[in-house]
Parts: C-alpha cells; structure tokens; sequence
C-alpha cells in the first residue's frame, strides 16, 4: 500500500502510556498504548525543522518535515537503494554460483559475498518499503517516552 502524501502529514507524534505484556502459544506479546498528537502541515517547499509540543506531557520533541515534493525526493532516494540493493545482491549470488567466481575464490570471500547478498536484499526491503511508505518526517530528537506512529 502507498501511502498518500497531503498537506498534513499522516504519522503522528505518539506519548507512550503504558506497556502491557501477555503470555499467549506463539510467545510473549509486548503491547504499548500510545496517545498521539498530529503533526504540523509540510512547509511548500524544501524542509522546516519544528519542535511539535506533546500534547499529553507539553514536552518538545523536534521534526524536520519535508514539503510534498521534497518527500518525493525522499522516495525516490529509497527506490535508488533498493535498485542498488537488487544489482549487487544479483552480481554477488551469481558470483556465488559460478564454477570461476570472481570474488568467491577463498572460504573468506566466500563469507564476503554471502553477506553482499544479504546486505543487498536487506536494501531492497528497505527500499520498497521506504519508496512507498516513508511520509516525509524525521524524528530529531530522541526523546523518552515519545516516538513516530
Ligand atoms: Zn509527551
């Protein structure tokens, strides 16, 4: 699913409340109970660096916000990575397999382009999920208690 870009952007400043855990067959289950607050609107052009108060605790927790056009950038960024990701996870796994491999000559190298493969496949996630999914937002400061949702 791709997520629509608008004025306002869709991921919220959350303020943790409260933690509870549970016991079920597949392992204990972690759930956290956010109150949240909407962001800003995206500046017209380029970024802006905003501290946003917490509306539960009047905390400031600081934002950079990216325009409409600028998030696109952003998601262009993250296609770039994961078609990167997807040429050197290709060129090493078919390093991998070949009966002269170029890189895979000792069990070091070996270990090398296994983990170029991994490390390729790790940006090809990244990137899809960030060239569909990344709203424009940044959590500057980390701050406990409060988070991005
Ligand atoms: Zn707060």
């Amino acid at each position: 699913m791709v997520r629509t870009l608008t004025a306002r952007p869709t991921v919220k400043l959350g303020h943790l409340i409260g933690k509870s855990y549970e016991s079920r067959f597949t392992g204990d289950v972690t759930k956290s109970t956010y109150r949240t607050c909407s962001l800003p609107e995206r500046p017209d052009e380029g970024s802006r660096v905003q501290a946003v108060a917490c509306e539960y605790c009047e905390e400031l927790v600081g934002f950079r916000i990216y325009s409409i056009a600028g998030t696109v950038r952003l998601r262009r960024r993250w296609l770039v990575l994961g078609c990167v990701g997807l040429v050197v996870s290709g060129l090493a796994g078919a390093d991998l397999f070949r009966s002269h491999p170029l890189l895979a000559q000792t069990a070091g190298l070996v270990v090398l382009s296994a983990a170029l493969v991994a490390l390729g496949l790790a940006a090809v996630i990244a990137g899809f999920i960030g060239c569909r999914q990344d709203d424009g937002v940044r959590l500057l400061s980390g701050r406990p208690r409060h988070n991005m949702l």
